[in-house]
């Protein structure tokens, strides 16, 4: 793939993290001068818009780059005074250098008048891949967009992150909207509720906030389990339910625990999440995963091997998430090395990606062979060289150069301050060992395994 198309995948990444409108805003018109795994050089096109990219997009852009390339990039944004052809659509005008117009909110930041947000289209029902371990939440949610109000209410969904909450919740919200264009759809993270919530006591204007959300047909709150966290909100999410539930409209809410389980809830509220249907989302077995990611290369046009689609479905078993951002991983992987996307090249990728995993700190490391030799941490960071240590440090040496991005300096640095020539000395020794010493290999073997798992 050239810069280019490295940037594209990336885009694409960063576009799933994003709200629409965050995204058409700040980054339709940024420009690639440069883009590989190591670095991105980005054009903007003002001053201000650099110093909000800066200020607010530089976690997210990393993270996007990371799932595509494996590593985390620098960034430099660099302003380029040509006119930028493709700038945002008229509904998102592009902020001037004043810094007017701040169209849309920095991540995290989700204020008030987002009760409707443009769904997205990938999140509809004819992309939801049915298996057993969604199928009750599926057809319970078709159910309710069949019969609002009528069917289970409320339809209350829970599942582990990256299980597809989301994704369902938005396909009922648009089922539902264009079967019933007229309707008044309320679609709202529980986050915004709350702080919706919040500002409106704070400004006085709790009437306008009750109009919009209990004057509605069909009340869709994600990740309800934010609500434990505010204790008055429940309060008044308890009459909001009430007034709705009253009236025969329909509420759907998402969570990541059934309805007992959220901490500090309320009793009233736990019994009235269970009045309708509960339904859990479990993780996708292996057919469900295969067929998600032969879906998802479909929908973004990649031409991925049944083999290579079938490593990947058995190499992610976590959630459908990370499913997909080893998918992103396997085939940007195959364009940035300008290679055709082959098994082999998946097993490459994806041993990279998990091995990219930072996260293991020179300290973990430390503390997992001291436990395992039984040597005090104290010994592994001091100057003592008897045999019963010296073992052990350089093993502690060797797996740092493994599993962290920690230079040589540096390791050497935290066991005792020694030289880099020390470091790469233990370094090898180990490496010898570990073809010949069968119990050297076992005990390394098994204390990275126990590293990475922790991680
Ligand atoms: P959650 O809200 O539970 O954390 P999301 O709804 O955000 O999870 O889903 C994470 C990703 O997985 C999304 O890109 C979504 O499209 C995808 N996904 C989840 N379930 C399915 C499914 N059954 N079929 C296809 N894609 C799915
Ligand atoms: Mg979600």
């Amino acid at each position: 793939m050239s810069g280019a198309g490295f940037w594209e995948a990336v885009l694409g990444e960063i576009e799933k993290r994003l709200r629409r409108q965050q995204f058409e805003t700040w980054f339709r018109s940024v420009g690639v001068l440069e883009a590989t795994p190591e670095r991105l050089r980005l054009a903007v096109p003002n001053r201000f818009f650099k110093e909000w990219l800066e200020t607010y997009y530089v976690p997210v852009i990393k993270e996007s780059a990371t799932a595509v390339g494996g590593k985390s990039p620098r960034i430099d944004f660099e302003i380029e005074s040509r006119p930028v052809a493709e700038v945002a659509p008229a509904s998102s005008p592009a902020p001037s250098a004043e810094g007017a117009a701040v169209a849309s909110a920095p991540p995290g930041d989700k204020t008030a008048g987002s009760l409707q947000p443009s769904f997205s289209p990938r999140y509809t029902f004819e992309n939801f891949v049915v298996g057993p371990a969604n199928r009750l939440c599926h057809a319970a949610a078709l159910a309710v967009v069949e019969a609002p109000g009528r069917a289970y209410n409320p339809l209350f969904v829970h599942g582990g992150v990256g299980l597809g909450k989301t994704h369902l919740l938005h396909a009922a919200s648009q089922a539902f909207l264009e079967r019933n264009p007229q309707a008044r759809l309320v679609y709202i993270s529980c986050e915004e509720f709350v702080n919706d919530f919040v500002s409106a006591v704070q400004h006085g204007d709790l009437a306008s906030f009750r109009r919009r959300l209990r004057d509605v047909d069909f009340l869709v709150i994600d990740d309800i389990h934010f609500l434990a966290r505010a204790e008055r909100t429940q309060e008044e999410f308890f009459h909001t339910f009430n007034t709705l539930y009253n009236a025969h409209k329909q509420i759907i809410l998402s969570s990541d625990s059934p309805p007992a389980e959220i901490p500090t809830l309320e009793e009233r509220l736990v019994s009235r999440f269970k009045w309708g249907l509960v339904a859990r989302l479990d993780s996708p077995t292996y057919e469900t995963r295969l067929a998600i990611v032969l879906n998802k290369a479909s929908l973004r046009g990649y031409n991925v091997p049944g083999d290579v689609a079938e490593f990947v479905a058995h190499s992610v078993d976590t959630n459908i998430r990370e499913l997909e951002g080893a998918l992103t991983r396997v085939v940007g992987f195959a364009a940035l090395s300008n290679r055709s996307l082959t098994l082999p090249l998946a097993q490459e990728a994806l041993q990279e990606m998990l091995m990219a995993r930072p996260s293991v700190s020179i300290e973990d490391i430390a503390k997992a062979v001291s436990v395992r030799f039984g040597v005090k941490l104290s010994d592994l960071q001091g100057r003592r060289r008897t045999k019963s240590v010296a073992l052990p440090r350089q093993i502690c040496m060797h797996i740092a150069r493994k599993l962290t991005e920690y230079s040589l300096e540096e390791i050497g640095g935290f066991f005792g301050g020694r030289d880099h020539t020390t470091v790469l000395y233990a370094d090898d020794k180990i490496s010898r060992l570990l073809e010949t010493d069968l119990g050297i290999r076992t005990t390394v073997g098994d204390i990275q395994s126990e590293l990475s798992r922790a991680s």
